[in-house]
């Protein structure tokens, strides 16, 4: 299953627009992606971009919960489940020699792909779809993830890596004294994206999760001039090296929170091949959009939901709700069995996504996805003084504007909304009217 096939198939399902004016890449591809955001959120195509002749822009491809469970072929209610068993069961990608994505292999000139430049403060234009492969000096661990990189000119990008396992593979490429190799691919189906935003344990390739995702669909590709590994039907390969000596100034950068992040000291990576499909759809991703945070939330949901489960039997709904960037702020419906329950679930949410900083647990009868509904559970089952859990000093996200950007220190805050069990249950009950035959036909009628 290719990105191509995706995209065909939600053509069929009417959720892609076209949008034939030819536009420019800075500023005004991501204003119309934007203003798309709050009337369904269709992908859109650029088919025309100006100053580009190669290459299409399609944006908000995986911008709701919907599409990306199409995607992956299952239901919403069943979307965290099936991403734990691809993370616990990963299954072994098949290598090919031919793929359509080496129909021209040439010198890199970044110039010539249509990187947008999405805000305006941001340092400049930044590829913000691709998945970076790499593998350890021995070759006995691969790793697949997803990180922001702003484009210094033909041959050079700056990654931002967070110290987490691109980062471990680089340090120990860097112990070597060796550059580190990378596969930065663009175009790839929803599900490589999403496994390569999950968290597999270190030495799990998040490779073959997109594969158990895919039901063993998933086929690679290695690169010509490197060492790592590419999907086949990616759209279009920079076969790069992170440099173990150079670095400079990242950011600033409209992160997932929709605020600027900081300006860091970060690597380099020297691109010294591409390989493109002669016409190629560049993939643009809008940060601080719904897109960006369902494909960084959802494999956290899913890592809460597990965890969770693990101290209630059941664990009904998990919302990285967007009004916490989809990264901050989780709320989770529970069915809790003793008082504690809640407490408990608080510890286990915050252990499973440790950039987690505020989080509410609410009755299975509270939807979760409802922002009125769990400020009313908030409102009526909720008191400071007993249901509020503190922890101070502890690792949170270095996005969030309010903690300590370098350290990522923070505070976080548990909030128990759940009703007391035994007597005093009644009290705290949605109040309902009971519906007549007649009532409910009168009622479907007024509803045109
Ligand atoms: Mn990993």
């Amino acid at each position: 299953m290719s990105f191509r096939e995706f995209l065909k198939n939600m053509e069929d399902l009417n959720e892609v627009i076209h949008i034939e004016e030819s536009l420019s890449p800075i500023f005004e591809i991501p204003a119309i992606m934007k203003s798309l955001l709050s009337a369904n959120a269709p992908i859109v195509f650029f088919n025309s971009v100006e100053g580009y002749e190669d290459a299409k822009v399609v944006g908000n491809v995986c911008a709701t919960r919907k599409r990306i469970c199409a995607s992956l072929g299952v239901t919403e209610d069943s979307l965290h489940r099936e991403i734990i068993n691809a993370i616990n069961r990963p299954e072994k990608p098949k290598i090919v020699d031919d793929s359509p994505v080496k129909e021209i292999i040439e010198e890199p000139k970044l110039s010539k792909i249509p990187v947008l430049r999405h805000y305006e403060r941001d340092a400049g234009p930044y590829i913000t779809s691709a998945i970076i492969s790499a593998e350890s000096p021995d070759g006995e661990i691969e790793n697949v993830s997803i990180h922001r990189l702003l484009v210094l000119d033909d041959r050079r990008l700056v990654i931002r890596l967070v110290p987490r396992h691109l980062f471990k593979l680089w340090s120990m490429a860097k112990d070597a004294g060796k550059d580190l190799d990378v596969a930065i691919s663009i175009g790839v189906h929803p599900a490589i994206l999403l496994a390569a935003a999950s968290s597999p344990p270190f030495g799990v390739s998040e490779y073959w999760v997109a594969n158990s995702l895919l039901k063993g669909g998933l086929k690679l590709i290695e690169c010509e001039k490197i060492h790592a590994y590419a999907p086949a039907e990616s759209e279009i390969v920079l076969e790069g090296r992170i440099s173990c000596k150079e670095e400079t100034m990242e950011g600033p950068f409209v992160d997932i929170t929709g605020a600027y992040d900081i300006p860091r000291r970060q690597p380099i990576i020297e691109i010294v091949n591409v390989m493109r499909r002669e016409k190629y759809i560049y993939q643009a991703l809008l940060p601080g959009g719904p897109e960006h945070m369902l494909l960084m939330g959802l494999p956290r949901e899913a890592m809460i939901y597990d965890a969770v489960s693990k101290i209630v039997p059941t664990v009904k709904a998990v919302n990285l709700s967007f009004g916490g960037c989809g990264w901050l702020h989780a709320i989770i419906s529970i069915e809790k069995q003793t008082d504690g329950d809640a407490k408990n679930a608080l510890l286990a949410a915050f252990a499973a996504h440790p950039s987690l900083k505020h989080a509410v647990i609410v009755d299975a009868d509270i939807n979760v996805f409802n922002p009125e509904e769990v400020e009313w559970a908030i409102a009526t089952r909720f008191q400071g003084d007993e249901d509020l859990l503190i922890i101070r000093n502890a690792r949170g996200s270095t996005l969030d504007p309010s903690a300590d950007m370098e350290t990522g220190l923070t505070t976080k805050v548990g909030i128990d909304a759940t009703r007391p069990l035994g007597a005093e249950k009644e009290k705290f009950e949605k109040a309902r009217i009971p519906l007549t035959e007649r009532a409910i036909r009168i009622i479907d009628n007024l509803k045109i």
